[in-house]
């Protein structure tokens, strides 16, 4: 742990530190003191840095555009040539199409043909649009109104040379990558691909592929961990599931910290179970268990194998979900390089449905955002919202956040969202 960092020790001694009722906000800050993005650096090709973090400024080498050019299908031409008020007529002696710049230079009384992008030839300042002109004869004539410089680009407007067109920490995405090869750079510096290894914990689970016993359930949690991590982008070492077995989680918990930067779990931090995981991280490592003030999601182990961040989220299917979009995504956004790290936005909306809630904790419903004929939004909540139902992630498409004090929802109040369509 480096020495900027507080101890998780230190921090189970701060005056407001309740791991019993742990506040959402509190949990986020707290976690948020540990992550510093993994030191490892690669260079890779544009293309290969889609999805990827910058780790380095990307310094423009040239002035964008490069040079002063049209906005505009028209004539390049001298703006003091042109009458105030009255038409005036100039020989058009060229063109100048974009990659097939006028050689010559733009005289008293003269214009060039310009189309979009083509390069403003020498002594000419104006672009006249075509829309505004009359060709006849290899002349043109122009009306007045015109201001100097207008439909121009000027040379290093969007960017200068030797100024940062992208920042470290800023995920490179279709846009990113196309301003990278519109400064002619091959290459890119980004972080190494965050390692995270998961694994479920429980004796009753069961794979996939293999018949169900008496009280078995199949393993969801490693599938919705394994769409999570993969859409984030990240390698990924799925583990499989570990039996309650204090030998065998050991061996798992040395091998997943050996290899990846973050170790995820679900299974085994409710009570009745965390003691038995608690005494086994705390000779491997050092974890705070949190009862966060949250529904779903109530448990969760934050803290660190060596060198490993570690998230033991509970066992729950959708409260696996909740918390990692509530407490782990940002985390490994961190860890990853991002900087700024955008929170997944919410906005308010009324709320068709009643909702039953209970003040003291902050609650993650499950939502259906819809817009009426008249395309105004509303939400309404997902059926039964057992922390075990899946189905009601599925069926959602937002969350409902319910803050701490808020009571029961009555139809009709506002109430705050988060989108998961196409973010989540
Ligand atoms: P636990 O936190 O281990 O007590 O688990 C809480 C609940 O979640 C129990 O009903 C478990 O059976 C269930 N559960 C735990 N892990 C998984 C998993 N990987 N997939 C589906 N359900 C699980
Ligand atoms: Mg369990």
């Amino acid at each position: 742990m480096s020495k900027a960092n507080p101890t998780l020790q230190e921090l189970s001694c701060a005056d407001d530190y309740d791991p019993n009722s742990m506040p959402v906000p509190k949990a986020r800050e707290l976690i948020a003191r540990f992550l510093s993005p993994i030191g490892t650096i690669e260079r890779v090709s544009v293309r290969a840095a889609l999805g990827r973090v910058l780790a380095a400024d990307v310094i423009s080498p040239v002035d964008v555009p490069s040079n002063d050019n049209s906005a505009m299908d028209g004539y390049a031409l001298r703006h003091a040539d042109l009458s105030a008020g009255g038409k005036t007529t100039l020989k058009v002696t060229g063109s100048s199409f974009a990659g097939a710049p006028y050689k010559g230079k733009v005289g008293a009384g003269e214009a060039v043909r310009i189309m979009t992008g083509g390069v403003v030839p020498e002594g000419a300042d104006t672009i006249v649009m075509q829309e505004h002109a009359e060709a006849k004869d290899g002349a043109v004539t122009v009306g007045g109104g015109h201001k100097k410089g207008q439909n121009l680009r000027k040379a290093g407007e969007d960017l200068q040379r030797g100024q940062p067109a992208l920042r470290r920490g800023q995920p490179l995405r279709p846009a990113e990558i196309g301003l990278v090869a519109s400064l002619g750079i091959a290459e890119v510096a980004v972080y190494r691909r965050l390692r995270v290894a998961f694994f479920s914990t429980g004796d009753e689970l069961v794979s996939i592929g293999s018949p169900l016993g008496e009280g078995q359930i199949y393993d969801s949690n490693r599938y919705t961990l394994y769409g999570m991590l993969v859409r984030m982008g990240f390698d990924i070492i799925d583990m499989g599931v570990v039996r309650d077995d204090p030998k065998m989680l050991e061996a798992a918990f040395r091998e997943a910290a050996a290899v990846a930067d973050v170790v995820i779990t679900s299974g085994g931090v409710s009570v009745g179970e965390a003691d038995f995981v608690k005494d086994l991280l705390n000779k491997l490592g050092e974890v705070v268990f949190w009862k966060i003030a949250m529904k779903p999601g109530r448990p969760l182990a934050y803290g660190k194998i060596g060198n490993a961040h570690f998230f033991g989220l509970p066992g729950n299917p959708v409260s696996v979900m909740v918390t990692f979009y509530q407490f782990v995504r940002d985390a490994l956004l961190k860890l990853a390089g991002r900087d700024p790290i955008e929170p997944l936005p919410t906005f308010q909306v009324p709320c068709t449905s009643t909702l039953k809630k209970a003040p003291g904790r902050t609650e993650f419903q499950r939502g259906i955002l819809s817009r009426d004929t008249a395309g105004n939004l509303s939400v309404k909540v997902t059926g039964e919202q057992g922390s075990g139902i899946l189905r009601s992630m599925s069926e959602a498409n937002c969350f409902i956040i319910l803050p701490t004090e808020q009571g029961n929802v009555t139809p009709g109040t506002l109430v705050e969202v988060q989108v998961m369509e196409g973010v989540i």
